[in-house]
């Protein structure tokens, strides 16, 4: 058996669309992670930076998957403007979440 890097799964998780950001402020990022089975909520805190609640205790894929569509790295700046900008309605300070449907699937 293989283990995936995190990188390849959380690649994985945002291809499959189970990560759901459902609240971007500032510093402040939260959203929930379906892995294998378990929902997950991760994000990321001012005071206690990410976080996520999978019995990961270093990165996980999870994060890895937030990361990359709410950090803006160095790299990814040039690649399009969309990607090192969050759009404007994701930072009006409003909660708002995504209908989930978990555990609908095999
Ligand atoms: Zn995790």
């Amino acid at each position: 058996m293989t283990r995936e890097s995190i990188a390849s799964k959380g690649t994985r998780y945002l291809t499959e669309a189970r990560l759901t950001v459902q609240y971007v402020s500032g510093d402040t990022v939260r959203a929930t992670c379906r892995g294998s089975g378990d929902v997950y909520r991760c994000g990321h805190d001012p005071r206690r930076g990410w976080y996520c609640s999978c019995p990961a205790t270093r990165d996980c894929a999870h994060l890895y998957a937030l990361q990359s569509v709410t950090v803006r790295r160095a790299e990814a700046t040039e690649i399009s403007g969309k990607a090192s900008r969050i759009p404007p309605d994701l930072i009006r300070g409003e909660e708002w979440a995504c209908p989930q449907t978990v555990g609908s699937e095999p």
